[in-house]
């Protein structure tokens, strides 16, 4: 009898257990619903979509969509192989960018820091502390950025007027090199450009040749010279370039770039020191202290 009782016993919270399984099972089928919805975000391009070839996915686009950041770009920043490549950057950007046609490489890098600077902003809040050195005192401190205050900068229409600088059709401008004959073109660097650029600086340091990151930057940026396009003219060009003239080519490039305007203002903690800095887009930039809400 008792037996019995006891089997019965057993048998109701067992069938019980099974119909809560059955419960169970019914929400875990559900607990896709635990995935979250990555936010996306369209972020102004400095460029306005307008230096890119009209073949690319960005030409006269204002702006792009990126995913805020999540786990697997978090996994990519983290990475030990990447880092030591350098390559978690552009990893992580190539990660977020919503439209697959469009390549980190292909970007303007105006753009690229632009897109940079959005992600951060979205994924670890606006504040950026890093540690900085003052200009007069030398004194390293920890300083916070406000990334939300930054303004984007495109070639002023004063400034080209001011220089006789004039815009082509394939996003170039061109320009005459004061006191020369030469007219110069010139064309806004991309990722891969950067890349290249960092590459021969690399392959120099192990070499142990001088640096030439004027040189460099010149070749990558100079596309015609008088109309003409050969590449060892060019170089030879550049050899001869007197400094001062390399300068200003430098100069014309940087007042054009379409880019976020990284300057922010700075006040020592130890001097009197008041001035303006660049907010330091360094490895840290998305490695620095996450604040606890
Ligand atoms: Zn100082």
């Amino acid at each position: 009898m008792s037996m019995r009782i006891n089997e019965d016993r057993l048998a109701g919270p067992l069938e019980e257990t099974t119909e809560v399984n059955n419960d169970s099972i019914g929400s875990a089928t559900g607990a896709t619903d635990l995935k979250f919805i990555t936010p996306t975000e369209l972020v102004d391009l400095p460029s306005r979509g307008q230096f890119y070839s009209s073949a690319h996915p960005l030409y006269n686009q204002d702006t792009i969509e990126i995913k805020h950041l999540t786990t697997k770009e978090e996994d990519i920043l983290t990475s030990v192989t990447l880092l030591r490549k350098g390559m978690a950057l552009d990893r992580m950007l190539q990660s977020i960018i919503v439209d697959n046609r469009i390549k980190v490489e292909d970007l303007l890098l105006g753009d690229k820091s632009a897109l940079m600077v959005a992600a951060r902003l979205h994924g670890y809040g606006s504040e950026y502390s890093t540690v900085i050195t003052c200009a007069r005192c030398e004194e390293r401190q920890e300083y916070t950025f406000e990334l939300n205050s930054l303004k984007l900068h495109f070639p002023e229409k004063d400034f080209m007027t001011k220089h006789q600088i004039t815009g082509t059709d394939n996003g170039t401008f061109s320009f005459l090199l004061p006191n020369t004959q030469y007219t110069i073109e010139i064309r806004f660097l991309t990722g891969s450009d950067e890349k290249k650029l960092l590459e021969n600086k690399e392959h120099r340091k192990k070499k142990n040749f001088p640096e030439a990151t004027m040189s460099d930057f010149l070749r990558s940026v100079i596309i015609s010279v008088n109309d003409i396009r050969d590449t060892s003219s060019i170089n030879e060009f550049i050899n001869t370039l007197p400094a001062l003239q390399a300068r200003y080519i430098r100069k014309i490039y940087e007042k054009l770039l379409p880019a976020l305007d990284m300057t922010h203002s700075f006040n020592c903690a130890s001097c009197e020191h008041e001035g303006v800095m660049e907010v330091p887009l360094t490895t840290d930039f998305f490695w620095s202290d996450t604040p606890i809400y």
